[in-house]
Protein backbone atom coordinates (compact mmCIF):
# COMPACT_ATOMS: atom_id res chain seq x y z
CA UNK A 1 0.00 0.00 0.00
CA UNK A 2 1.49 3.29 -1.00
CA UNK A 3 1.84 6.24 1.79
CA UNK A 4 0.71 8.44 -0.29
CA UNK A 5 -2.33 10.14 0.47
CA UNK A 6 -5.01 9.46 -2.40
CA UNK A 7 -6.17 12.06 -3.79
CA UNK A 8 -9.75 10.95 -3.72
CA UNK A 9 -11.57 11.43 -0.53
CA UNK A 10 -13.94 9.42 1.41
CA UNK A 11 -17.72 10.29 1.78
CA UNK A 12 -17.26 11.62 5.78
CA UNK A 13 -13.75 13.23 4.70
CA UNK A 14 -15.61 15.56 2.02
CA UNK A 15 -18.68 15.70 4.44
CA UNK A 16 -16.00 17.25 7.23
CA UNK A 17 -14.85 20.10 4.10
CA UNK A 18 -18.42 21.62 4.47
CA UNK A 19 -18.20 23.20 7.78
CA UNK A 20 -14.85 24.64 6.82
CA UNK A 21 -16.24 25.70 3.56
CA UNK A 22 -19.04 27.95 5.03
CA UNK A 23 -16.90 29.75 7.51
CA UNK A 24 -14.87 30.66 4.91
CA UNK A 25 -17.95 31.28 2.80
CA UNK A 26 -18.98 33.45 5.93
CA UNK A 27 -15.34 35.23 6.45
CA UNK A 28 -15.73 36.54 2.78
CA UNK A 29 -18.78 37.99 2.97
CA UNK A 30 -17.68 40.31 6.14
CA UNK A 31 -15.29 41.39 3.81
CA UNK A 32 -17.30 42.26 1.44
CA UNK A 33 -19.79 43.84 3.22
CA UNK A 34 -16.66 46.67 4.65
CA UNK A 35 -15.37 47.12 1.24
CA UNK A 36 -15.33 50.84 0.63
CA UNK A 37 -13.21 53.68 -0.14
CA UNK A 38 -11.02 54.70 3.08
CA UNK A 39 -10.88 51.46 5.02
CA UNK A 40 -7.67 50.09 5.02
CA UNK A 41 -6.82 46.80 4.09
CA UNK A 42 -5.78 45.88 7.59
CA UNK A 43 -9.48 46.19 8.87
CA UNK A 44 -10.88 43.31 6.00
CA UNK A 45 -8.38 41.13 7.28
CA UNK A 46 -10.02 41.82 10.76
CA UNK A 47 -13.16 41.41 10.00
CA UNK A 48 -12.28 37.72 8.35
CA UNK A 49 -10.10 36.85 11.37
CA UNK A 50 -13.20 38.13 13.49
CA UNK A 51 -15.32 35.69 11.65
CA UNK A 52 -13.09 32.46 11.53
CA UNK A 53 -11.81 32.54 15.39
CA UNK A 54 -15.90 32.99 16.52
CA UNK A 55 -16.92 29.98 14.84
CA UNK A 56 -13.94 28.01 15.93
CA UNK A 57 -12.17 27.62 13.15
CA UNK A 58 -8.49 28.70 12.47
CA UNK A 59 -6.96 30.69 9.59
CA UNK A 60 -5.41 28.36 7.22
CA UNK A 61 -3.20 30.98 5.51
CA UNK A 62 -1.60 31.68 8.90
CA UNK A 63 0.25 28.51 8.81
CA UNK A 64 1.84 29.30 5.63
CA UNK A 65 5.27 29.51 6.56
CA UNK A 66 5.85 33.16 6.93
CA UNK A 67 2.58 34.71 6.30
CA UNK A 68 0.63 36.12 9.43
CA UNK A 69 -2.23 37.46 8.28
CA UNK A 70 -5.68 36.26 7.53
CA UNK A 71 -6.96 37.07 3.87
CA UNK A 72 -4.72 37.98 1.22
CA UNK A 73 -5.72 41.48 -0.83
CA UNK A 74 -4.62 42.78 -4.02
CA UNK A 75 -5.58 45.92 -5.20
CA UNK A 76 -5.41 47.23 -9.18
CA UNK A 77 -2.17 45.48 -10.60
CA UNK A 78 -1.96 43.02 -8.04
CA UNK A 79 -3.31 40.39 -8.38
CA UNK A 80 -2.66 37.32 -6.17
CA UNK A 81 -1.17 37.28 -2.44
CA UNK A 82 -0.97 41.22 -1.60
CA UNK A 83 -0.53 41.25 2.01
CA UNK A 84 -3.02 43.28 4.00
CA UNK A 85 -2.29 46.65 5.60
CA UNK A 86 -2.11 50.58 6.11
CA UNK A 87 -3.39 50.85 2.04
CA UNK A 88 -6.23 52.92 2.13
CA UNK A 89 -8.98 51.54 -0.32
CA UNK A 90 -9.79 54.04 -3.15
CA UNK A 91 -12.89 54.56 -5.30
CA UNK A 92 -12.06 52.75 -8.70
CA UNK A 93 -10.14 50.09 -6.94
CA UNK A 94 -10.79 46.88 -7.48
CA UNK A 95 -9.54 44.25 -5.02
CA UNK A 96 -9.23 40.90 -4.94
CA UNK A 97 -9.69 38.88 -1.41
CA UNK A 98 -8.64 35.37 -0.76
CA UNK A 99 -9.17 33.38 2.69
CA UNK A 100 -9.17 30.18 4.06
CA UNK A 101 -10.40 28.31 7.62
CA UNK A 102 -9.44 25.42 8.95
CA UNK A 103 -12.10 23.64 10.88
CA UNK A 104 -11.64 19.96 12.83
CA UNK A 105 -8.21 19.57 10.72
CA UNK A 106 -10.25 20.60 7.17
CA UNK A 107 -9.46 23.61 5.03
CA UNK A 108 -11.88 26.03 3.29
CA UNK A 109 -9.99 28.25 0.10
CA UNK A 110 -12.16 30.66 -1.39
CA UNK A 111 -11.47 34.54 -3.45
CA UNK A 112 -13.74 37.03 -5.21
CA UNK A 113 -12.87 40.09 -6.53
CA UNK A 114 -14.68 43.74 -6.05
CA UNK A 115 -14.52 47.02 -7.67
CA UNK A 116 -15.12 49.56 -5.29
CA UNK A 117 -17.32 52.43 -7.01
CA UNK A 118 -16.31 55.71 -8.77
CA UNK A 119 -18.98 58.22 -10.13
CA UNK A 120 -16.46 59.89 -11.24
CA UNK A 121 -14.74 57.32 -14.03
CA UNK A 122 -17.50 55.45 -15.05
CA UNK A 123 -15.07 53.84 -17.79
CA UNK A 124 -13.11 52.46 -15.59
CA UNK A 125 -15.20 51.05 -13.28
CA UNK A 126 -16.96 49.10 -16.21
CA UNK A 127 -13.51 47.79 -17.47
CA UNK A 128 -12.60 46.75 -14.13
CA UNK A 129 -16.42 45.31 -13.47
CA UNK A 130 -16.18 43.56 -16.90
CA UNK A 131 -12.80 41.72 -16.13
CA UNK A 132 -14.03 40.29 -12.43
CA UNK A 133 -17.45 38.97 -13.93
CA UNK A 134 -15.54 37.29 -17.14
CA UNK A 135 -13.16 35.89 -14.65
CA UNK A 136 -16.25 35.08 -12.11
CA UNK A 137 -17.92 33.11 -14.90
CA UNK A 138 -14.69 31.22 -15.96
CA UNK A 139 -14.78 29.60 -12.56
CA UNK A 140 -18.09 28.74 -13.11
CA UNK A 141 -17.36 27.43 -16.21
CA UNK A 142 -14.79 25.38 -15.05
CA UNK A 143 -16.82 24.12 -11.88
CA UNK A 144 -19.43 23.56 -14.40
CA UNK A 145 -17.21 21.46 -16.35
CA UNK A 146 -16.29 19.54 -13.29
CA UNK A 147 -20.28 18.15 -13.11
CA UNK A 148 -19.44 16.39 -16.01
CA UNK A 149 -15.89 15.82 -16.80
CA UNK A 150 -13.45 12.53 -16.91
CA UNK A 151 -10.16 14.48 -16.82
CA UNK A 152 -9.66 17.10 -14.76
CA UNK A 153 -7.83 18.92 -17.80
CA UNK A 154 -11.39 19.53 -19.37
CA UNK A 155 -11.77 21.94 -16.18
CA UNK A 156 -8.81 24.36 -17.21
CA UNK A 157 -10.15 23.82 -20.97
CA UNK A 158 -13.18 25.30 -19.94
CA UNK A 159 -11.94 27.93 -17.94
CA UNK A 160 -9.44 29.26 -20.88
CA UNK A 161 -12.68 28.92 -23.20
CA UNK A 162 -14.93 30.99 -21.44
CA UNK A 163 -12.09 33.69 -20.66
CA UNK A 164 -11.49 33.69 -24.95
CA UNK A 165 -14.90 34.17 -25.44
CA UNK A 166 -15.64 36.48 -23.14
CA UNK A 167 -12.43 39.09 -23.71
CA UNK A 168 -12.92 42.25 -25.16
CA UNK A 169 -12.62 43.18 -28.47
CA UNK A 170 -9.63 45.18 -27.58
CA UNK A 171 -7.54 42.30 -26.48
CA UNK A 172 -7.75 38.93 -24.79
CA UNK A 173 -7.47 38.74 -21.05
CA UNK A 174 -4.55 37.15 -19.85
CA UNK A 175 -4.68 33.95 -17.80
CA UNK A 176 -1.80 33.80 -15.27
CA UNK A 177 0.40 31.02 -15.97
CA UNK A 178 2.54 30.14 -12.82
CA UNK A 179 -0.45 30.15 -10.08
CA UNK A 180 -3.04 27.00 -10.18
CA UNK A 181 -5.78 25.59 -8.56
CA UNK A 182 -5.13 22.57 -6.03
CA UNK A 183 -6.50 19.85 -4.46
CA UNK A 184 -7.81 20.56 -0.94
CA UNK A 185 -8.56 18.66 2.30
CA UNK A 186 -6.27 17.75 5.37
CA UNK A 187 -4.32 20.45 4.09
CA UNK A 188 -4.92 23.45 2.38
CA UNK A 189 -2.43 22.52 -1.00
CA UNK A 190 -2.32 19.41 -1.94
CA UNK A 191 -2.61 17.50 -5.45
CA UNK A 192 -3.71 17.63 -7.96
CA UNK A 193 -2.65 20.92 -9.42
CA UNK A 194 -5.71 22.89 -11.47
CA UNK A 195 -5.07 24.23 -14.15
CA UNK A 196 -7.03 27.10 -15.26
CA UNK A 197 -5.50 26.58 -19.27
CA UNK A 198 -5.72 24.10 -21.72
CA UNK A 199 -2.95 21.38 -21.20
CA UNK A 200 -2.08 18.19 -22.93
CA UNK A 201 -1.75 16.06 -20.14
CA UNK A 202 -5.64 14.72 -19.23
CA UNK A 203 -5.14 14.83 -15.77
CA UNK A 204 -6.32 12.71 -13.21
CA UNK A 205 -9.61 11.01 -13.44
CA UNK A 206 -12.95 12.94 -12.05
CA UNK A 207 -14.84 10.48 -9.72
CA UNK A 208 -16.38 10.76 -6.39
CA UNK A 209 -13.99 11.61 -3.75
CA UNK A 210 -12.43 14.43 -5.89
CA UNK A 211 -11.81 17.65 -3.66
CA UNK A 212 -10.47 21.10 -5.27
CA UNK A 213 -9.63 24.66 -5.22
CA UNK A 214 -10.55 25.85 -8.39
CA UNK A 215 -9.11 29.66 -9.14
CA UNK A 216 -8.51 31.45 -12.07
CA UNK A 217 -6.37 34.30 -12.30
CA UNK A 218 -7.00 36.82 -14.84
CA UNK A 219 -5.53 40.34 -15.91
CA UNK A 220 -6.73 42.86 -18.88
CA UNK A 221 -3.10 42.55 -20.13
CA UNK A 222 -0.10 40.27 -20.61
CA UNK A 223 -0.27 37.57 -18.29
CA UNK A 224 3.28 38.06 -17.02
CA UNK A 225 3.69 39.00 -13.26
CA UNK A 226 6.74 39.64 -10.95
CA UNK A 227 6.71 39.24 -7.08
CA UNK A 228 6.96 42.46 -5.48
CA UNK A 229 10.08 43.17 -2.99
CA UNK A 230 7.52 42.31 -0.23
CA UNK A 231 8.56 38.41 -1.09
CA UNK A 232 4.77 37.72 -1.76
CA UNK A 233 2.66 40.21 -3.92
CA UNK A 234 2.17 39.11 -7.36
CA UNK A 235 1.60 42.04 -9.77
CA UNK A 236 1.11 42.19 -13.22
CA UNK A 237 4.08 43.49 -15.57
CA UNK A 238 2.29 45.58 -17.50
CA UNK A 239 0.42 47.26 -14.31
CA UNK A 240 -2.68 46.12 -15.86
CA UNK A 241 -5.84 45.27 -13.07
CA UNK A 242 -6.23 41.60 -12.47
CA UNK A 243 -8.91 39.63 -10.75
CA UNK A 244 -8.73 36.39 -8.89
CA UNK A 245 -12.03 33.98 -7.74
CA UNK A 246 -11.91 30.60 -6.28
CA UNK A 247 -14.45 28.22 -4.69
CA UNK A 248 -13.17 24.87 -2.91
CA UNK A 249 -15.33 21.89 -4.73
CA UNK A 250 -16.26 18.17 -3.68
CA UNK A 251 -17.27 15.80 -6.31
CA UNK A 252 -19.14 12.97 -4.30
CA UNK A 253 -21.39 10.07 -4.87
CA UNK A 254 -24.28 12.30 -6.11
CA UNK A 255 -22.86 15.06 -8.09
CA UNK A 256 -20.42 18.29 -6.69
CA UNK A 257 -21.37 20.62 -4.05
CA UNK A 258 -19.32 23.97 -4.36
CA UNK A 259 -18.31 23.92 -0.43
CA UNK A 260 -17.43 27.46 -0.25
CA UNK A 261 -21.10 28.76 -1.38
CA UNK A 262 -24.13 28.73 0.89
CA UNK A 263 -26.44 27.26 -1.22
CA UNK A 264 -23.79 24.85 -3.08
CA UNK A 265 -23.12 26.81 -5.93
CA UNK A 266 -26.68 26.83 -7.13
CA UNK A 267 -26.98 30.00 -8.50
CA UNK A 268 -23.44 30.57 -10.12
CA UNK A 269 -24.14 26.90 -12.24
CA UNK A 270 -27.16 27.33 -13.21
CA UNK A 271 -26.61 29.35 -16.44
CA UNK A 272 -25.20 25.80 -17.64
CA UNK A 273 -27.39 24.00 -16.39
CA UNK A 274 -25.70 22.31 -14.14
CA UNK A 275 -27.57 21.88 -10.86
CA UNK A 276 -25.79 20.99 -7.43
CA UNK A 277 -25.96 17.78 -5.21
CA UNK A 278 -25.72 17.57 -1.75
CA UNK A 279 -24.93 15.18 0.18
CA UNK A 280 -26.64 12.24 0.91
MG1 LIG B 1 -7.28 30.97 -1.98
MG1 LIG C 1 -6.33 28.27 -3.32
Amino acid sequence: MSLRRSIYKTPAQLRAMVEPGLITAAALDAVRGLIAPGVTTAELDAAASDVIVARGAKSNFQMVRGYRHTICASVNEEVVHGIPGDRVLEPGDIVSIDAGAEYKGWNGDSAFTFVVPDAARPELVAERQRLSDVTEGSLWAGIAALATAKHLAEVGAAIQEYIEANSPDAGPYGILREYVGHGIGRKMHESPSVFNYRVPDLGPEVRPGLALAIEPMVVIGDQATFVEDDGWTVSTIDGTAGSHWEHSVAVHDDGIWVLTAPDGGAAGLAPFGVTPREFA
